[in-house]
């Protein structure tokens, strides 16, 4: 059984990558990852992928472009709506590939973080699965949130403060906007 695991970044794959070797699961990751911004940002998740690859011997497909231009172009006007895009585009990219290169499976180490939509990954997940009928190798990783982040620590992996794309980078930092989102989310309950 060989599954291509959609890599998101250095920290991530971390205790994904223990669990199928745990059970035996023969991996190969793919980093594809347009929603990371800026340019030096990306630079830097990318590389920190590659030398976890180097060091644990990971096989490792990498997509090196930086998709900022199409990622914007394709959520604009829905920024409020981009996380899904996010999820479905990764996930589909990863999937199209498992297909062309006799992978019985796709999977995504996004299914690690406690800071994503769980939920939504899965359901987009589940739709590139049936629309091209390629099984979608589901796990829950975020039972070894700590471990992932003990190990990324003890091997001195670069750990970002934001999820990937300037929005959220400004989420992140800007006060002001984040008051004004809270705000948002309180009146809508
Ligand atoms: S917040 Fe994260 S998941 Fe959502 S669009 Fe930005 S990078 Fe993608």
């Amino acid at each position: 059984m060989s599954t291509l695991l959609h890599v998101c970044c250095a920290p991530c794959l971390v205790f994904p990558a223990l669990e199928f070797e745990r059970h035996g699961i023969d991996f190969t990751g793919y980093f594809h990852n347009p929603n990371i911004h800026p340019y030096r940002e990306f630079k830097k998740r990318l590389q920190a992928v590659q030398e976890l690859a180097l060091q644990r011997r990971y096989k490792m497909l990498y997509d090196k472009d930086y998709g900022l231009i199409g990622f914007l172009q394709a959520v604009v006007f829905k920024e409020s709506k981009r996380c899904r895009f996010c999820y479905r585009s990764r996930l589909e990219k990863t999937a199209l590939l498992a297909l062309s290169g006799d992978f019985d499976s796709f999977s995504s180490t996004l299914l690690y973080s406690k800071y994503q939509n769980h939920e939504e990954i899965v359901f987009q997940a589940k739709q590139v699965e049936s629309n091209l009928t390629i099984p979608f190798h589901y796990r829950d990783f975020r039972s070894g949130w700590q471990q992932g982040i003990d190990e990324s620590i003890a091997a001195n992996l670069y750990r970002q403060s934001y999820c990937g794309c300037i929005y959220s980078e400004q989420e992140r930092y800007d006060n002001r906007l984040k008051k004004r989102l809270k705000k948002d989310r309180i009146s809508d309950v």
